[in-house]
């Protein structure tokens, strides 16, 4: 399945911790694999805390700090810095599914990473369920 994600600004870090555990849900899968992967070269996806937004903020800075808009690129498409940090941040996640729920730690949650926006995404999603509901 695909998780459409509409982003509104240039870089921007998204929660999609609630879409994706909604196709969670009504998989009916109670144990198994969810592996979340972006088929774009300027978009990336991660996992990181989602309770204080200082951090998907901090990751930004830090990430335009690393990868300056202007270092004699050669790609003339002039979006080099958002494929790095595409390269840097990766594209896929593989995440365990527990009691149909996704295993994530407390204060963890799923960030969609758009690099060159704004743009409408998409995050393709799929299940390895090992065990469904009963
Ligand atoms: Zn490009």
């Amino acid at each position: 399945m695909i998780l459409t994600v509409k982003t509104k600004s240039q870089t921007e870090l998204i929660d999609i911790t609630f879409e994706i555990q909604q196709l969670v849900s009504s998989s009916g899968i109670n144990e198994g694999l969810c592996i979340l992967f972006v088929p774009h070269t300027t978009a990336a996806v991660t996992i990181n805390e989602n309770a204080d937004p200082s951090v998907p903020a901090d990751i930004i800075m830090v990430l335009n700090k690393i990868v300056p808009w202007e270092a004699g690129y050669r790609h003339l498409e002039g979006n080099s810095p958002a494929h790095l940090k595409s390269t840097l941040v990766g594209v896929s996640e593989l995440i365990i599914i527990e009691n149909s729920k996704l295993f994530l730690g407390t204060w963890q949650g799923i960030f969609f990473c758009e690099f060159d926006g704004p743009r409408t995404r998409k995050l393709h999603v799929r299940f390895l369920p090992t065990k469904y509901k009963e």
